[in-house]
């Protein structure tokens, strides 16, 4: 599968599992954003429903072709090898997880706090990335490693 298509199959496949399982958050309605300009009150909310939708299609666009990233670096052997399995999966998650943990670390030791909002933001990122790689994998499950990438 090519570099396009997987941008297109990652957004196909994370409008329909935030459709399923909402893990962006709860369904934004249009009439919620009506209520962005007739309650001022409904800013924060609004906002925040919002923030949550773009961090997760954009990261679940960012990583659409990472994986990929064995034809450029060989550590991670032949191609659709290690990087394409849901062992270099959980791989990848436990390396985002244990960064954000060191990063939550580093910014508690010097004194800064973060909300539980922006830790569930950090959270909400690490496991769009993590789909994003997941959708990539499906898309590449359907189709031969013949026609290109
Ligand atoms: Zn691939």
């Amino acid at each position: 599968m090519q570099g396009r298509n997987h941008l297109v199959v990652n957004a196909a496949l994370a409008v329909a599992t935030e459709s399923l399982f909402h893990p962006a958050g709860p369904v934004f309605h249009w009439m919620d954003a009506c209520s962005f300009f007739t309650h001022a009150g409904a800013l924060p909310t609004v906002g925040t429903v919002l923030g949550y939708k773009c961090i997760y299609y954009s990261c679940t666009l960012l990583t659409a072709r990472l994986p990929d990233i064995d034809q450029r670096i060989r550590i991670f052997g032949k191609h659709r090898g290690f990087s394409h399995s849901l062992m270099g999966l959980l791989f990848f998650a436990l390396i985002l997880l244990g960064g954000g943990l060191l990063f939550a670390d580093f910014l508690r030791r010097r004194g800064i706090l973060v909300s539980q909002e922006i830790q569930m933001l950090g959270l909400l990122g690490i496991l769009s990335l993590t789909l994003g790689c997941l959708f990539h994998i499906i898309g590449d499950s359907v189709t031969f490693m013949n026609d290109g990438v």
